[in-house]
C-alpha cells in the first residue's frame, strides 16, 4: 500500500505537484491520469526517493522510502530517465543491480525470461529497440520480486504486440496480489487497463474513484 499526503513539489514558484493525498491499493491496477505537464512523473519520482518533496510525505508500507533497508524489494519502477549501462548485456546489467541490492542473482535469468529477453540476453542493451528497453527496464523493476511496481507511461512509444504485453503483464501481477500503479495521458489506456483511477491536473487531484464509477459519470 501506497499513501501520499499533502504531497507537493514546487519549482521556483512553479507548483508541480500541489498538496496531493491519494492511496494506492493492493490486488488491483490504479491507473495515473493526466495531460502532459500534469505533474505524474514527478510525483513517481519522489514517491521512490529520486527526487525530495518540498511538502508533504509519501508511505510505502507505513515507511518513508529512504527508511527502507531493501528498496527494490518494496518497490520497482518503470520510469523513462532509468537509463541502463548502454555497453553492458543485459544479464550485466541486470547482475549489477542485483549484486548492488542483495537480491539472489538467480532472479537475473527468472526475470529476462518473464520478460521474454532471454534469447537477448548476453548483447549489448544500447542495441535495444524502444520495446527491448523497455523489457530490460521492466525486468529490474521486476528483479527484488517487490509487491509494489509503478510504470510511468509504460506504453509510449511500443508496437501494438508490446503495448498488449505490457497491459497482460500489468493484470497479471495485480492478480497476484501486487500493487501496480500506472500512468498515461490517454483515457482510452486506462479504460483498457486499470481499476482504479487517480486523475490530476496542474499537479491537483481532479478524481479518485474506481473505473467503473468513472465511467458512468463521464
Ligand atoms: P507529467 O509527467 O504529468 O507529464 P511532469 O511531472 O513531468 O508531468 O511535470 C510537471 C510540471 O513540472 C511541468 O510543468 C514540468 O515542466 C515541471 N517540471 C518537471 N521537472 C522539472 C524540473 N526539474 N525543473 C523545473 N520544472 C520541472
Ligand atoms: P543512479 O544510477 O542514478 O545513481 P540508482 O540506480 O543508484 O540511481 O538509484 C537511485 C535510487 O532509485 C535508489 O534509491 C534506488 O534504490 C532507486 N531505484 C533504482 N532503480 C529502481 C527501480 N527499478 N525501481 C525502484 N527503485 C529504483
Amino acid at each position: 500500500m501506497i499513501e501520499l499526503e499533502g504531497l507537493t513539489k514546487r519549482y521556483g514558484d512553479k507548483t508541480a505537484v500541489d498538496q496531493l493525498s491519494f492511496q494506492v491499493r493492493p490486488g488491483m491496477v490504479t491507473g495515473f491520469l493526466g495531460p502532459n505537464g500534469a505533474g505524474k512523473s514527478t510525483t513517481m519520482r519522489m514517491m521512490i526517493g529520486l527526487d525530495n518533496p518540498t511538502g508533504g510525505s509519501v508511505r510505502i508500507d507505513g515507511k518513508h522510502y529512504r527508511d527502507l533497508a531493501e528498496p527494490l524489494k518494496y518497490i520497482g519502477a518503470l520510469l523513462d530517465a532509468k537509463a541502463m549501462h548502454g555497453g553492458r548485456s543485459a544479464y550485466n546489467n541486470l547482475l549489477c543491480l542485483a549484486q548492488s541490492n542483495r537480491i539472489p542473482t538467480s532472479r537475473v535469468s527468472e526475470v529476462l525470461d518473464t520478460v521474454g529477453l532471454a534469447p537477448v540476453a548476453k548483447k549489448k542493451s544500447k542495441g535495444f529497440s524502444l520495446g527491448m528497453g523497455q523489457r530490460l527496464g521492466i525486468a529490474s523493476a521486476l528483479l527484488g520480486n517487490p509487491e509494489i511496481l509503478m510504470f510511468d507511461e509504460p506504453v509510449n512509444g511500443l508496437d501494438p504486440e508490446g503495448i498488449h504485453w505490457i497491459r497482460n503483464l500489468m493484470k497479471r501481477l495485480a492478480s497476484e496480489g501486487r500493487t501496480i500503479f500506472v500512468s498515461s495521458h490517454l483515457m482510452s489506456e486506462m479504460a483498457l487497463t486499470a481499476d482504479h483511477l487517480i486523475v490530476i491536473g496542474q499537479g491537483k487531484l481532479l478524481a479518485d474513484t474506481s473505473m467503473a464509477d468513472f465511467i458512468q459519470q463521464n
